[in-house]
Formats: structure tokens, sequence, C-alpha cells
């Protein structure tokens, strides 16, 4: 039977990707608000479902639409699966919470603000001390390319290993936004993870995937050795997993010519709508 070219192959790929999903265009500033807000609290309930929350800890925030250098976040004190799109507040760049009658986390300040202000492309960033991404931050150690899934932080996450405590100064923020640089991700050391994105959604995701990529690596490491991405068995006695040629440093997981590829961004796009179906 006669199997398909790649190059007849790639119509279809590309007819597909046409069908799936894309972020929604607003005529109105007030429009985007209020998705971002929609999602903002739908993103939360999802982190409640995934137990994320602990305690106070955690905070995700979305850029106002209009005021760019203010940002929506969930009120301090109310638990993640409780809160509702009209419970964000408003922060402005000096901390001011301008809209909502909450306090504000003054982490969820000092971390956020300076990533905002560093990187102009994030809309959104997520951060929580859940139990598998501090796990594995106090390895101080990068995720390795184990799964397809991690593939997507090849080479696009960072450790920042100069933990101080709870953070409460911009300082601090400023040296988490350095590391970051124009990366997804970055592994806080004996705290936890943050993750950023051009929408609310992709923040989510890239943490809800992180976490369980940082899950599967603690399963693996200790369940005997480990076979990285790409790696021949005959490597199997390596100690320290080799860079995986499969993964690039765009996220894009190419498992071969013949084969799909899809980049983590379509990924998350493909996957991050059903994600949000109940929690919005
Ligand atoms: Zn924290």
């Amino acid at each position: 039977m006669p199997q398909p070219s790649s190059s007849a192959a790639q119509p279809a790929h590309s007819h597909f990707m046409e069908r799936v999903p894309r972020p929604p265009v607003f005529s109105t500033a007030a429009e985007e608000r209020r998705h971002r807000k929609e999602r903002l609290a739908g993103a939360f309930r999802l982190f409640a479902e995934f137990g994320f929350d602990e305690g106070v800890a955690g905070h995700i925030t979305a850029r106002d639409p209009e005021r760019l250098d203010h940002f929506w976040v969930n009120p301090f004190g109310l638990h993640f699966g409780r809160i509702r799109a009209s419970d964000l507040i408003l922060v402005d760049h000096s901390g001011k919470v301008v809209e909502g009658h909450a306090e504000v986390n003054l982490a969820a300040f000092a971390i956020h603000s300076r990533i905002h202000a560093a990187r102009p492309d994030v809309i959104a960033a997520a951060h929580a001390h859940s139990l598998y991404g501090k796990s594995w931050s106090s390895l101080g150690r990068r995720l390795d390319a184990l799964t397809q899934d991690a593939c997507a932080f090849y080479e696009d996450h960072v450790v920042f290993d100069d933990y101080s405590g709870v953070v409460e100064e911009t300082a601090e923020g400023d040296r988490i936004a350095h590391a970051l640089g124009a990366k997804k991700a970055a592994i806080l050391r004996n705290h936890g993870l943050l993750t950023v994105g051009h929408t609310v959604d992709e923040a989510a995701w890239w943490f809800i995937t992180m976490d369980r990529s940082c899950q599967a690596q603690l399963l693996a490491e200790a369940a005997g050795h480990i076979l990285p991405a790409g790696s021949s068995s005959s490597r199997s006695g390596s100690a320290s997993p080799a860079p995986s040629p499969i993964c690039s440093n765009d996220g894009v997981v190419s498992a071969g010519q013949n084969q799909e590829a899809v980049t983590a961004q379509d990924a998350h796009r493909q996957v991050a709508p059903r994600l949000f179906a109940r929690g919005v």
C-alpha cells in the first residue's frame, strides 16, 4: 500500500492547524479586559483543581490591555477555587490597588511587576508552590528532555539560584526577571515554578505541564536509569542526560521528517481551551 509522502502530508497538516482554535480578537479594550479577567479567574480555579494552592502562596497576573503598567491579580487570602472575575484586583506599577477592595500579596507585586516591566511581550505570569515544582526546585537543576512534553522547556527555562526567603523586595523581582531573560519559565530554587505567556491560557498551561514534567522526572529518577529523549539504549547508564537532538530550543518537537511536527505553542492552543472549559 503506497505511503503518503511528506509533501502530501503537509497540506493536510496545514488544513488541520487552520481549524485549531486561536485566541480571540477584540474590537475594544473593555472586551479584551473582560476576556482576560475571565480567563484569569478560570486559571485560578484550574490551579485549585490541580492542587497548586498552598495557603496564601501563589499568584497569576494578567497585564491590563489599556494601562500597560498595571496588572490584574488574585486578592490576598482568597482560595484559588473561589476566585471569580469580579474578585480580581488591579495593581499599578507602585503596588497600589487601584480597582478592588482587597490587599495584594507583596510577593505577587515584587515578582510580577518586575517581570511585566522587563518583558513587554508577556501578558501573563504564573507562580505557585506546587508540590512537584517546589520538590524539583530543591535540586537546583534544569529539567532534562526526558519526555516529549518536557521538550517544550528544552533550552527555554532557567534556574534562579538566589533564594533569599519570602520575596518582598522588587530588587529580587528584578533579579528573577533578569535570570528569566527571554525564556518561558524559571525554576526558583527552594521555592517553586514561574511561567510566562502571551496569553493567560499560555502562562497557565506552561505551569501545568512544567509541574507535571517535574513530577515525571522525579518519578523516573526514583525508578532507575533514565533514557533522555533521542538517546540510544546503550546510554542507559548515563548519569547526566545529554542534550536531546529531537528537541530544538524554540520548543519545536520534531520526531522525524514524516511524523507530525507540532510546536509547543500550537499544542497549548489545542489543549488549553479544553482545560479551561470547566474553570470559567
Ligand atoms: Zn512564592
